[in-house]
């Protein structure tokens, strides 16, 4: 089973339940963490895993042979991500905006494009415990970010359940990690940010008909504006994390809550059987 845990923004403490998730299920179940957060992965600081190896991500981008080259324009025309451009006796390769699909080699009909590899990130492979861990690691600068996450996810072990720490927001890195799972758990706070942006994240949900449910955190700081959305929406609500100076302390000394505060292990277990009953297609509001 995969269970992408996401949020429509930054800083909500999607981390924090994604990590204290995989850490509460460790005896019950066998389970995989991956943090597909490329840009900024953080769960190696709660779960301190030993890294075994570490596979570089790269693809493939056009380099093109202008002794053949006709300039007749086609590879640009085809480049739906306006990487390469055609001028009169001159092809200009946009690295930074190539997506190495190959379209551009594929349609050049005088051969005149070959391909060189470029590397945009890292995949680190590992344990943390009984804890498999795999970590993406986009090179500080590229925004090319679904290419290393594909690499993260291509490690799915589908004996497990896999935990999958996904980057904030609802573009397309969000999109990649997202798609394919069984179940996303959505974390969001109850302020009108977070609303707005959860709104979001589950129109996502929605369009990659994947199940979805909701973890307020820092619950009691706003206002009940998200559980009035989730009761419209048929949302269910599957656990609360209130604010609290010990729990904040332990996040910001890189302690998991299920650690520092044991208690809370059961409310993560519960969280689980939560998501198996809804994603199985069951309710429990
Ligand atoms: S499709 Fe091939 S021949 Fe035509 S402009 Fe592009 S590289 Fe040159
Ligand atoms: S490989 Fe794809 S994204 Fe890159 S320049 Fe060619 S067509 Fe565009």
């Amino acid at each position: 089973m995969i269970i992408t845990v996401a949020s429509g923004k930054g800083g909500t403490g999607k981390t924090l339940v994604a990590t204290n998730l995989a850490l509460s299920l460790k005896n019950q179940v066998g389970v995989q963490f991956l943090d597909c957060d490329v840009e900024e992965p953080n769960a190696h600081i709660f779960l301190k895993p030993v890294i075994e190896r570490q596979e570089t991500v790269s693809i493939p981008i056009p380099q093109v042979d202008e002794a053949r080259c006709t300039f007749c324009g086609k590879c640009s025309e085809a480049c739906t991500f306006n990487a390469i451009a055609v001028l009169k006796n001159r092809v200009l390769v946009f690295p930074e905006l190539c997506h190495g699909c190959g379209v551009c080699s594929y349609i050049c009909p005088e051969d005149a494009i070959s391909e060189v590899e470029r590397e945009l990130g890292v995949a680190e492979v590992g344990y943390s415990g009984e804890v498999g861990f795999v970590q993406g690691r986009l090179t500080i600068g590229l925004a090319v970010a679904p290419p290393v996450i594909r690499r993260v996810k291509g490690h799915i072990d589908p004996k497990r359940v896999a935990i999958v720490d996904v980057c904030p927001g609802t573009s397309c890195p969000m999109v990649e990690a997202v798609r394919g799972s069984d179940f996303c758990l959505l974390v969001t706070e109850p302020t009108p940010f977070g609303l707005n942006d959860l709104a979001l994240a589950v129109e996502v949900t929605r369009k990659l008909d994947i199940p979805c449910g909701v973890v307020i955190n820092r619950a009691g700081v706003g206002d009940n504006k998200v559980e009035e959305y989730c009761l419209k929406e048929g949302i269910p609500i599957l656990l609360q994390i209130p604010l609290d100076i010990q729990i904040a302390q332990l996040y910001s000394k890189g302690i998991p809550l299920v650690e520092g505060m044991p208690e809370w292990r059961d409310a993560f277990i519960a969280l689980f059987q939560g998501i198996m009953q809804v994603s199985t297609g069951g309710s429990i509001r």
